[in-house]
Parts: C-alpha cells; sequence; structure tokens
C-alpha cells in the first residue's frame, strides 16, 4: 500500500494532521508507537484551542478562571480571567478521542514504532520496529513523533537542541490539599525551578504537581521533591511521569517533500512550555499545506511562513520574559510583583485565550514599560 502521506506521532500534532488531511480525501497512515501512551503533560489548554477544535465537554474535566502566581517569598497574586478559563484534560483521553476522530474522518490508525526511514523513486519506505505492520510507502511525510523526534533525524531536519527537562507527580485529593482544588497555582521561585516555574494543576479527582528545567546541573527529581515539600504532601504520587520540552523551534521544520509538526518542530513556547495548541494548529496549518502541495504543488514551505507569521512575535516575547525575569529570585519577586497590575493580568490572558497578540492602549503600555523599568532595577 502506497499513502499518499504518513503521519508518525500520534499525539495531538499527528491526530489533528491525519484528521485534516483524511477529510481532503487523501490517504493517510496515522502511526503511533503506543496507543495506549500516557504523555507526561500538565493538560492545561486555552478557551481557544477548544472553541476551534469543538473539544466535547466531556474532555474539559475543570475550567479554571482563577490563577494564584506565587513569588519566592511567598508572596501570592491572585488573578482573575474575566474573558475566558484554561480547561483541564487529561492526555491519556484527550489523545485518544483526537485519534479517533482521524480515524472517523478516515485515516488508518496503526500502531507501530517507526525504526526507519528510506528514500525510493517517489516518496519513501517506511518501516517499523519488531514490524507489527509490514514496510508501507508514502510520498510524504509529516514528523509529528515529539521532543526527540526519530523522522526529524532520518530526514535530516536541523537538531534541536534547547530542551526542558519536565516531571510531573499526581496525587489524590486529600485534606490538605483541598485548598487546590478550584484555581490553577504558578511558583516562580528558585528552590523549586532555577530556570523555569513550578505548576499545581487541579484536575476532577487529582491534583497534577510540576517542575521543569533546563538546567542539567540541577536534578529535576531533587526540584520535584523539594517543590512536593514546600507544599506540604507528604502522602507519595500514585502516578510520576517526566519527558523533554524543545523550546525553541528547529532552524527550520519544512523541505520540499516533508514537514515536521508540535514538538517534533520544536513549537512550544518558552516561559511557559505550552505545547499542545501550537501542537494542534501546527498539525492544521501543516496539513492544509500539505493538501495545496499535493493538489496543485504550492509549497510546503509556505506552512512554516505562515505559523511564524501567526506566532512569532509570541515565542519572541515569551523569550525576552523567561531570560529577563526567569534568572534570579529578586527579579522572580519583581516579576510576581508587575503580575498584581490588572492591565498586565488582561493582557496575559487575552493573548494566552486566543494566541493572539493584543495591542493596549498606548497610555497602558507606558505604564506597564515604567512599572518594568522601575522592577528591574529593584530586582538587579
Ligand atoms: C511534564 C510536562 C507538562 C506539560 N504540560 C503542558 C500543559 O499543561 N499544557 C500544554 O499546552 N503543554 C504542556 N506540555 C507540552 C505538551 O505536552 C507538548 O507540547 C505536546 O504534547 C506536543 O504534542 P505533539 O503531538 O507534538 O507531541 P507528543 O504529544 O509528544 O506526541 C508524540 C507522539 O509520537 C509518538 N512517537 C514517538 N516516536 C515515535 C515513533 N518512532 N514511531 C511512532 N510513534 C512515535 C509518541 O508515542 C507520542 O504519542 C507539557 C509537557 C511536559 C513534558
Amino acid at each position: 500500500m502506497r499513502y499518499d502521506t504518513a503521519v508518525i506521532g500520534g499525539g495531538p500534532s499527528g491526530a489533528v494532521a491525519a484528521a485534516e488531511l483524511a477529510r481532503a480525501g487523501l490517504s493517510v497512515i496515522l502511526l503511533e508507537r503506543n496507543l495506549e501512551n500516557i504523555k507526561p503533560c500538565g493538560g492545561a489548554i486555552p478557551l481557544g484551542l477548544i472553541e476551534e477544535f469543538s473539544i466535547p465537554d466531556e474532555l474539559v474535566e475543570k475550567k479554571l478562571s482563577r490563577m494564584r502566581a506565587r513569588s519566592p517569598k511567598g508572596r501570592t497574586i491572585e488573578m482573575v480571567m474575566p474573558n475566558g478559563f484554561v480547561g483541564m484534560v487529561r492526555r491519556e483521553k484527550f489523545d485518544h478521542w483526537l485519534r479517533s476522530e482521524a480515524e472517523k474522518a478516515g485515516a488508518e490508525v496503526r500502531e507501530g514504532l517507526m525504526s526507519s526511514i528510506m528514500p525510493t523513486d517517489d516518496g519513501y519506505l517506511i518501516t517499523t520496529l519488531n514490524d507489527k505492520i509490514p514496510p508501507f510507502e508514502a510520498r510524504h511525510i509529516i514528523g509529528a513523533d515529539g521532543a526527540n523526534s526519530k523522522t526529524a533525524e532520518e530526514l535530516s531536519f536541523p537538531q534541536n537542541e534547547l530542551k526542558v527537562i519536565a516531571m510531573q507527580q499526581r496525587f489524590h485529593y486529600t485534606p490538605s490539599i483541598e485548598r487546590f482544588r478550584t484555581m490553577v497555582e504558578i511558583w516562580f521561585d528558585g528552590e523549586v525551578s532555577p530556570d523555569f516555574y513550578g505548576w499545581i494543576f487541579p484536575k476532577a479527582d487529582h491534583l497534577a504537581i510540576g517542575t521543569g528545567t533546563e538546567d542539567n546541573r540541577h536534578s529535576i527529581k531533587g526540584l520535584q521533591k523539594r517543590f512536593v515539600e514546600k507544599i506540604g504532601i507528604t502522602d507519595a504520587p500514585f502516578l510520576e511521569e517526566a519527558a523533554k520540552i524543545p523550546m525553541k523551534p528547529r532552524k527550520s521544520f519544512s523541505s520540499a517533500k516533508n514537514i515536521l509538526v508540535g514538538d517534533a518542530a520544536g513549537l512550544v513556547t518558552p516561559a511557559n512550555g505550552e505545547g499542545i495548541f501550537f501542537a494542534m494548529r501546527s498539525g492544521k496549518l501543516g496539513a492544509q499545506a500539505m493538501i495545496r502541495h499535493i493538489r496543485e504543488g504550492a509549497p510546503l514551505q509556505e506552512y512554516e511562513k505562515e505559523f511564524r507569521r501567526l506566532y512569532a512575535p509570541i515565542f519572541f516575547g515569551l523569550e525576552v520574559l523567561q531570560s529577563v525575569y526567569y534568572k534570579t529570585d529578586r527579579l522572580r519577586e519583581s516579576f510576581v510583583a508587575i503580575c498584581a497590575d490588572r492591565d498586565v493580568q488582561n493582557i496575559t490572558f487575552d493573548s494566552y485565550l486566543y494566541k493572539k497578540m493584543v495591542p493596549a492602549k498606548w497610555g497602558v503600555q507606558m505604564k506597564i514599560f515604567s512599572k518594568n523599568i522601575y522592577h528591574l532595577i529593584k530586582g538587579g
């Protein structure tokens, strides 16, 4: 069998890409190494994504419009999103649903670990490990196989170097952690993470608590242990998970015949490590470019151009924020102080919910600029 496109990896990016291609009538195989895979993930998604992809209510087990930021000294700022919420999903259910949507649209969903990609006269021969499925051919490939993408390696895309290692533990609710049930809490604290942040995400029947770091001088297990101790949890987690998060797009993630999407392309925003939205948007944009390429010969590189046009300002803004404010505890203290400003909160939430940079009024911009300067000087 020779497919128009093989999508390697059945996470959010791959499942969305496969569904889009199949809906357009192309023959597509979605190859996932483990259909029961539970991707380590906080599962926080913005309202804009829920609306765009019509995520059913039963998958969004919490809709949280309150959020608390905590500074190294324990100062807390409570924020309320006036126009929306963060949705909490569980990846084991979420990914399964996305793959079933792809299957309904006509994609062939198969379990198998891609082990090699060999060029042929008019496409590629793809082999899986253990021969779970026999080698098959595809004219084009979409690499959606996550941060350690084997597809990117096989197709010689530029390397992706900057990666955060993140760890998360899940705890059943007990009286000592009941208080976290109704709001997202983010810890900006060097003891919890020297260059990222710690998160407490409430789910329907448990709390997901995690942290990350880019800095290999710190043990992620040590940081996580300290975080959990600081919160005051003494019970053991019922699940522990860890994985890498890319923090920078690859120099290029499209070529003449193939593309990368989601984590495989490095499409996770710095500072907050948000990747599900960008995985699904890149899966959709990438598949649409693939359809135009197959039907009209349009260059596949249009996909990368379009993605960068839409989201490069957000990536840039968050990179600056991380490199300025995540350096020392004094700066983190200043950062949390800035979060107390209502205008800062509104701008942050509006751009988070729909991933659009929302320009503030000139007066508001000047006020935020002055506050930044003041706090940067104060934070050293
Ligand atoms: C601890 C942690 C917490 C996070 N929290 C959040 C959060 O709260 N919100 C958010 O937006 N983002 C979060 N992220 C980031 C988010 O999980 C990713 O950005 C997102 O999953 C990317 O989706 P993807 O489809 O590109 O890749 P993935 O979800 O990684 O999916 C890749 C798929 O490819 C499969 N695969 C890999 N290799 C092969 C192969 N050779 N052959 C076949 N299949 C293969 C894997 O089994 C996997 O199912 C978090 C990440 C981590 C590690």
